[in-house]
């Protein structure tokens, strides 16, 4: 069952110039309860905009946002807030994402004395608590970020998205500002995490094999809009966008034995406050017709996976 439902999501940004800028263009997707679902993409593609608009951090310009069925937007604020805390985010960067004025108490601490009024040993205690669970120690409660190496700092970030009990969690970029030995240490401890709390897990990035690792699901964004989804296993194994045959081409280590063809990206992404007309793509695809240049194709289900192209 659907933990998640984001149905046809927009989040337009208006710019100084009086155009829109289509961050998140008509995206729907659903994310099932325990599923980890991968999101892609370059960046300036709308997957940190979403994942915005999932937290309630920014209202979406259109769309229905669902958890557990019901609808964020039409609940009374008091309910809002209640849902908002079944929901947690972990941040790219841990070494601007926590306050260096904070000690880990006060930073693990906060949402437990805003939400649930814990104060004093008690507090103590729950912060001990879940430093424990993402493998700090006791004595790290009274220390400050910049004592920590940026592994900790992430850990510190996760204990405090997990403060409230969350049942669902968006991982922005958790782990593209650490060392790849930090990576593989962090990553485990979100996979170990969902196991034992039964989390769910949206995962935002750029690291196609992070999200091999880690995800159930994969979601691949272009320009505000989801061009492909399906499973890790099928899209990993035949990737049928040309767009995600190009981000996986780009990456060798994903397989070796695409190698030989690689497909170079060329060209920026175009702006998404002027995109191209047509498919979004065609000023980079290198398969592009003249029908993509003026129809924009529609998200349709091919096999097990959904994709837009007009020519597969
Ligand atoms: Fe390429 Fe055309 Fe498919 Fe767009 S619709 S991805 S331009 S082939």
């Amino acid at each position: 069952m659907a933990l998640i439902e984001a149905l046809n999501i927009k989040k337009y940004f208006p710019t100084q110039g009086g155009h829109l800028v289509k961050a998140v263009d008509d995206v729907s997707f659903s994310i099932a309860s325990g599923e980890t679902v991968g999101m892609v993409g370059e960046s300036g593609c709308g997957k940190s905009t979403i994942g915005r608009v999932i937290m309630n951090l920014i209202e979406p310009t259109d769309g229905r946002l669902l958890y557990d069925d019901r609808n964020i937007y039409e609940l009374a604020k008091a309910e809002r807030r209640a849902l908002r805390r079944k929901m947690g985010i972990v941040f790219q960067d841990p070494y601007s994402s926590l306050n260096p004025r904070m000690n880990v108490l006060q930073i693990v601490g906060e949402p437990l004395t805003v939400h649930r009024k814990l104060r004093g040993a008690r507090l103590r205690e729950e912060v001990v608590r879940l430093l424990e669970q993402v493998g700090l120690k006791p004595e790290h409660i009274n220390r400050y970020p910049h004592q920590f190496s940026g592994g900790q700092r992430q850990r510190i970030g996760i204990a405090r998205a997990l403060a409230l009990g969350p049942k669902f969690l968006i991982l922005d970029e958790p782990t593209s500002a650490l060392d790849v030995s930090v990576q593989a240490q962090v990553l485990n401890l979100i996979k170990k995490l969902q196991a034992a709390q039964d989390l769910t897990y949206l995962f935002i990035t750029h690291d196609l094999n992070v999200v091999r690792h880690i995800a159930d699901r994969v979601m691949v964004m272009y320009l505000g809009k989801l061009v492909e989804e399906g499973s890790v296993i099928d899209i990993f194994k035949r990737p049928l966008h040309p767009y995600t045959q190009a981000l996986l081409s780009a990456n060798p280590k994903i397989d070796p034995n695409l190698r030989g063809e690689r497909t170079l990206l060329e060209g920026d992404v175009p702006s998404p406050a002027d995109p191209p007309p047509g498919c979004s793509f065609h000023t980079r695809c290198p398969i592009a017709e003249d029908q993509c240049r003026k129809i924009e194709p529609e998200l349709r289900l091919v096999s097990d996976r959904r994709i837009s192209c007009h020519l597969v």
